[in-house]
């Protein structure tokens, strides 16, 4: 590991003033889980590194609004233990289920975005139910969709000097029911492929909203539009599990490329498709 100058600011505009002032020498760190990792192999050499730990404004979990907003420097392990109603807590169990102990007490849910692997839980789960990211530069505060903030073909659209402080999720009325399914070759190793399935169904039980999104097997997770507002209108107990699931694949990987990890990599996002739609719906299905 190369050596480098440790700076602690104070709060999240100090962070943004120090990054302008060292330019493209310097790099945030926040818990160090990915970063460490690049220091360590010197795939990045960054002279100076910007610690944001420790920084109060940009950790925690509280309501604003309708919105629950998680701190960028929230650990996986805080997140964990926060109890969090209706479908919100969909996003405590995600944050239980990665990785390993040590990795969920210091990795955070900003770091993860900023890192935007696309193995990343996060990355899904953000797209998934719609959350917003709220990043500081220079210029002030601007709040970004998934889309505004993943690069198509991998990365995040973060200029330089900016930094993601927080996570602007849905309230707990936005969604009935999200399921968040995921396959991996062991217990603490990152995603082959992930599925978030969101639903909103009426008291009648016809689906009112669908929002399924296919991540890990794409370079940045993919909201197979088309196939989930075809299932709107439908009564939930009568949707066809395969097709759906069919659907997906199609719309959201290529079926070009005959590989036997591309082939793999569909028959796992249509068995993880048919299963979170599985959990999501109501019964009784077969
Ligand atoms: C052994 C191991 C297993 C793992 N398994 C899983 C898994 O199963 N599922 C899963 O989802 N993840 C997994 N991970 C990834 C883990 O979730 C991330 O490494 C961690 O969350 C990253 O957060 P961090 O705070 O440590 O980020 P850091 O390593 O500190 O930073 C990561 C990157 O983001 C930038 N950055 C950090 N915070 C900000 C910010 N607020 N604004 C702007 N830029 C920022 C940094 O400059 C750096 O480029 C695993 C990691 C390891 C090491």
């Amino acid at each position: 590991m190369k050596a480098f100058t440790y700076l602690r600011p104070g709060d999240g505009a100090e962070a943004v003033a120090m990054l302008r002032e060292h330019g493209p020498d310097a790099r945030i760190i926040a818990g160090g889980q990915s970063l460490l990792l690049a220091l360590k192999d010197r795939s990045a050499r960054p002279p100076v590194l910007v610690s944001l730990r420790g920084l109060p404004e940009l950790s925690g979990v509280r309501a604003d609004g309708d919105e629950l907003v998680v701190g960028a420097t929230t650990t996986y392990a805080d997140l964990t233990r926060t109890r969090l109603p209706g479908w919100q807590a969909t996003i405590a169990a995600v944050a239980g289920d990665l990785a390993d102990r040590p990795v969920r007490t210091m990795g955070t849910i900003g770091g993860a975005l900023c890192a935007a692997d696309p193995r990343y839980d996060a990355l899904t789960l953000v797209t998934g139910v719609g959350a917003r990211l709220e990043v500081l530069s220079a210029d002030g505060l601007r709040v970004l969709q998934p889309a505004e903030f993943f690069a198509p073909g991998g990365g995040t659209l973060l200029e330089p000097g900016e930094v993601l402080t927080a996570v602007r999720f849905p309230g707990v009325a936005a969604w009935d029911t999200v399921v968040f399914e995921k396959f991996r070759t062991r217990v603490f190793d990152a995603a082959l492929a992930s599925v978030l399935c969101a639903v909103r169904v009426d008291p009648a039980g016809t689906l009112t909203e669908v929002r399924l999104t296919v991540g890990a097997a794409v370079p940045v997770p993919v909201v197979a539009l088309g196939t989930g507002s075809a299932l709107v209108g439908s009564p939930a107990v009568d949707v066809d599990l395969d097709a759906v699931a069919r659907a997906v694949v199609t719309e959201v990987l290529s079926d070009r490329d005959d590989s036997p990890a591309a082939q793999y990599a569909r028959e796992l996002v249509a068995a993880l498709t048919r299963r979170a739609l599985l959990r999501a719906l109501p019964s009784p299905r077969s």
